[in-house]
């Protein structure tokens, strides 16, 4: 095992906090109030044994997967015999280094990893085309339900054998008329007569790895319940079959199927935590994979880029390389910005999720709670980051195949099947229509219904900050622009959706081309003081490299201008759509001031970006 070569201690628990929880620790803190830079963390923070962990799994990418496919000369297939058993011999080998159990505890036989390193290792696992899909789904939505919420016999039973890879897992939650509405779901599991097992009868559709899983998550209705509960399908059950591999844009080498209960004879035992509990548990595991999908998104883009310089270094047109056109640098400065800027995001999000789920242990939750917990308070974060990876990553390899011109578009490059790789991020995990909604959805609630978080006082704050926007302050402060360019974007939220909550009422939370509106500027406040939060930390640590620092300052500022940029659009748009006549051009007036220019140079600060990213032939953040 490969726990033998190296112990990541640091990776594996949280550390143990001060009993005084941390206000600041919690999930859409970030728009209702300040963070010091130096509670974040940032990805220059990585213990030895997480860069480790990383390197093994790169190195994992290129031997077993990039090499073999550059030799082959095309995709892997599941629809295809030979290809689907190098896919499975490809989860035994990852489960053989301990791949497969990297958030299963040590006791079960995983590594054990804490949240932070966990989203590392789908970073990372980007290098591995659709084999992440694969590995994703054994390690995040298919074994987390029992490392969450269930029992020790449970746990004792798979999680070993996910673990080892010797059982592939799979998560059934979507069936033909219950996608997006995962709890519409009409399968229905009936307790048999002495209440020793349960039939199951229905449907499910798109199950990852289900063509070759052994151990599924199913959910389902018990009796007329109202909300779903989840159980623990094995495929050798009586009653369960599945259909043939779906034939799909892209991801070809994961496994997707139908999989279908006809009085599927389910032991009682395998009821996964608390009857009706399952709906909950079903959103709080997609809650984690969006962390992941997120950071799936940054590893794709930030390897697609440095494909993308490599052959704009090498291709000469009009007798020089292609890599000197200003059009080409604007590509190649945009993709590294947004990458950076958006690894800052989801980095920061997941160590919270550490940090909660030790402050909750230590105040003597059970540890599997705690994680549940810890994870279901990001969740405005976690929706956050899915749609802002998955949307860098599909801008980032479609840019790239521009960037390799007629060669982005031959099958040899693998940069077609990136690209039709990708768009699948878009849509599973929750679409982003419905993660866009969830994140202001989640954030009302939290400050009307729960009181959990107070954005009363915030908005209190617009009207001395709209002066100060007028006659700065504090001039000549450091960062003090981009501190208010990040508070413009919070404010221009808060007030917008102040406003048109006292108008709408309720109903704004209906006004869905409003409310995507506003999760665009809440996104962008987030990344925004993410990115700046992580070059303030940055600019005080003794061993950073001045150079590159003077660069990552150059990325937060261009990220902070095109956020700007993309915020006041969509305010004005949110305005327009909710005001009129003399309100809107009141709210007009007060979002010109609170999103007022910030003022730099994007032309140079790409072409400075994009010079250093040649110079090292690829993303070097
Ligand atoms: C390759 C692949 C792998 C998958 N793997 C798994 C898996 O392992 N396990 C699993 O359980 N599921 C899996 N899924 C299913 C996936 O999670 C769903 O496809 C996804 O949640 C969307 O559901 P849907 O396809 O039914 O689309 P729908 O819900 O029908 O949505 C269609 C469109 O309508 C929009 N929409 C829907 N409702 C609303 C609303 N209330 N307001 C505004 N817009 C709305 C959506 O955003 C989307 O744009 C997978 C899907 C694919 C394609």
């Amino acid at each position: 095992m490969q726990q033998a070569i190296f112990e990541p201690a640091e990776a594996r628990k949280p550390k143990a906090t001060a009993a005084e929880p941390n206000p600041r620790v919690k999930g859409g803190y970030f728009i209702a109030g300040d963070t010091p830079p130096e509670e974040i963390f940032i990805t220059e923070e990585w213990s030895e044994e997480e860069l480790m962990i990383a390197d093994m799994v790169t190195e994992f990418c290129i031997r077993e997967i990039q090499e073999p496919f550059f030799r082959r000369g095309r995709e892997l297939q599941v629809t295809d015999k030979a290809d689907r058993e190098e896919v499975l011999a490809l989860l035994k080998k990852a489960g053989e280094l301990g791949l497969c159990g990297a958030g299963i505890p040590e006791a079960y036989g995983g590594m054990g990893l804490n949240f932070r390193a966990t989203t590392l290792f789908s970073k990372t696992m980007a290098n591995g085309f659709s084999f992440a899909t694969t590995i994703g789904a054994q390690t995040s939505i298919g074994c987390l339900p029992i490392v969450y919420y269930g029992n020790d016999a449970q746990k004792e039973k798979y999680l070993p054998g996910i673990a080892s890879g010797e059982l592939v897992a799979a998560y059934a939650l979507t069936e033909p008329g219950a996608g997006s509405d995962a709890n519409a779901g009409k399968t229905t599991a009936t307790p048999g007569p002495d209440g020793s097992y349960y039939l199951l009868n229905g449907q499910k559709i798109w199950i990852t790895n289900g063509g070759f899983a052994d151990v599924f998550i199913v959910f389902a209705k018990i009796e007329n319940d109202e909300n779903l509960s989840a159980f623990i399908v094995e495929r050798g059950f009586e009653g369960l079959s599945t259909g043939p591999e779906e034939k799909k844009m892209g991801i070809k080498g994961s496994s997707t199927v139908q999989v279908y209960f006809d009085n599927c004879k389910v032991p009682a035992e395998n009821l996964l935590g608390e009857r009706q509990g399952g709906f909950r548990m079903a959103l709080n595991i997609l809650n984690g994979g969006r962390i992941k999908a997120g950071a799936g998104g940054v590893g794709g883009a930030q390897f697609s880029l440095t494909k993308a310089v490599r052959y704009a270094l090498g291709r000469q047109q009009f007798g020089r390389p292609i890599a000197g056109f200003g059009a080409i640098q604007y590509k190649i400065g945009d993709i590294a910005t947004r990458a950076f800027a958006c690894e800052a995001a989801v980095f920061r999000t997941a160590a919270l999720i550490d940090r909660k789920e030790a402050e909750l242990r230590a105040g003597g939750m059970p540890e599997n709670e705690a994680k549940a917990k810890a994870v279901r308070e990001f969740a405005i974060e976690a929706a956050i980051v899915k749609v802002k990876g998955s949307e860098l990553v599909c801008y980032a390899t479609d840019e790239t195949i521009q960037i390799h011109g007629g060669m982005g578009y031959a099958v040899e490059t693998g940069l077609e099947m990136a690209y039709r790789d990708a768009r699948i991020t878009k849509i599973y995990e929750g679409a982003n229509e419905i993660n866009r909604l969830l994140s202001v959805g989640e954030l009302t609630k939290r400050a009307l219904k729960t009181g959990e978080l107070d954005l009363r006082s915030a908005g209190k704050k617009i009207p001395a900050f709209l002066l100060r926007q007028i006659a700065p302050f504090y001039p000549g402060a450091k960062y003090a622009d981009e501190a208010r360019c990040v508070q413009g974007l919070k404010n221009a939220f808060l007030f917008l959706s102040g406003m048109a909550g006292k108008q709408l009422g309720k109903k704004m939370i209906d006004e869905q081309e409003l409310v995507l509106l506003l999760a665009d500027i809440l996104a962008e406040a987030f990344v925004a003081e993410s990115i700046l939060l992580k070059i303030k930390k940055l600019d005080g640590m003794p061993n950073a490299d001045p150079a590159k620092l003077d660069i990552q300052r150059q990325m937060m500022q261009l990220y902070l201008y095109e956020a700007r940029a993309m915020a006041k659009k969509a305010a004005i748009e949110a305005v327009d759509s909710f005001a009129s006549g003399r309100r809107k051009l009141f709210f007009r007036l007060v979002i010109n001031t609170l999103l007022r220019p910030f003022e730099v140079n994007p032309r140079q600060l790409r072409r400075n970006i994009a010079g250093f990213v040649l110079e090292n032939k690829g993303y070097c953040f």
